[in-house]
């Protein structure tokens, strides 16, 4: 992952199936777009990302550009009894809307936190519901979406329409099938790490320095056994304080990435 050369030729790939694929329209939807086969770049995560958002434009979103100072702060995992109504006092009290990627299988054992995200007007998106490494498409994937569409259901919830694969891991066979399924793949444009348990400034640090306008943040709301991310729900506050004397707006991902439907009238 290191060594230089196959980082380079890596990027060279991408570079040119990038260049193949818009000589051929840059709205169609290339048929086979990148070979994603092995090799270090496939670890890559930041070139991965950024050319499957140029490859799926309006599909794979990982910020809007700006100018607009808006900002989208999104909480994976959850819900939770521990960490995600810490997050949503926080929120309440600044009078911030959120959106929560929430986990199936989660929301089933922990219904009323996850109605309290609806309730205070937060975004609930589809983050699968057993939390599996996908990468490709699987008929798991259509399974797992629907298990958490329903268990959203029988709480009256409806999911916004975006899905987070777990661990961002996202090939372009599961993009388009998560499309075909009626979703549109959220990523995330600033990591705040904050699952390795670090300590608010930490967080803190990883977020402020990278902000821009349309940028999307990605934290947690619930971690695995053991983690800790009281740290991470303590730099909620200051991050929405920090950003807000910058000018930035709070958006849900819907609000920052209108469905084409909603758009097409203008
Ligand atoms: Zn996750």
């Amino acid at each position: 992952m290191r060594k230089a050369a196959p980082y380079i030729a890596g990027l060279a790939v991408v570079v040119v199936l990038t260049v193949l694929a818009y000589q051929s329209g840059p709205r169609r939807r290339p048929i086979d777009p990148l070979p994603l086969k092995g090799g270090d770049e496939r670890d890559n995560r930041a070139i991965g990302e950024i050319d499957l958002e140029k490859l799926y434009p309006g599909l794979v979103l990982r910020s809007s550009k700006g100018p607009e100072k808006i900002v989208a702060l999104t909480f994976d995992d959850g819900p939770d009894k521990v960490y995600t109504p810490q997050v949503l006092d926080i929120l309440r009290e600044k009078g911030v809307r959120a959106t929560f990627f929430l986990i199936g299988s989660r929301v089933d054992e922990d219904p009323d936190v996850a109605k309290r995200i609806a309730e205070e007007g937060h975004s609930i998106g589809n983050h699968s519901y057993s939390h599996p490494k996908l990468t490709k498409a699987s008929p798991l994937l259509a399974q797992e979406l629907e298990r958490t569409k329903e268990a959203l259901a029988r709480l009256g919830i409806s999911d916004n329409g975006f899905f987070r694969p777990p661990y961002g891991a996202a090939e372009p066979s599961l993009i388009e099938q998560a499309a075909d399924l009626g979703y549109r793949v959220a990523m995330w444009s600033i990591d705040s790490l904050d699952w390795r348990g670090l300590s608010r400034t930490e967080v803190i640090r990883n977020i402020q320095g990278y902000v821009e306008p349309g940028s999307v943040i990605l934290q947690h709301s619930a971690g695995g056994p053991g983690e800790d991310l009281s740290g991470s729900v303590l730099a909620v506050r200051d991050i929405i304080d920090l950003l807000t004397a910058q000018g930035y707006r709070f958006v849900t991902l819907p609000e920052m990435f209108p469905s084409p439907e909603k758009c097409s009238g203008s």
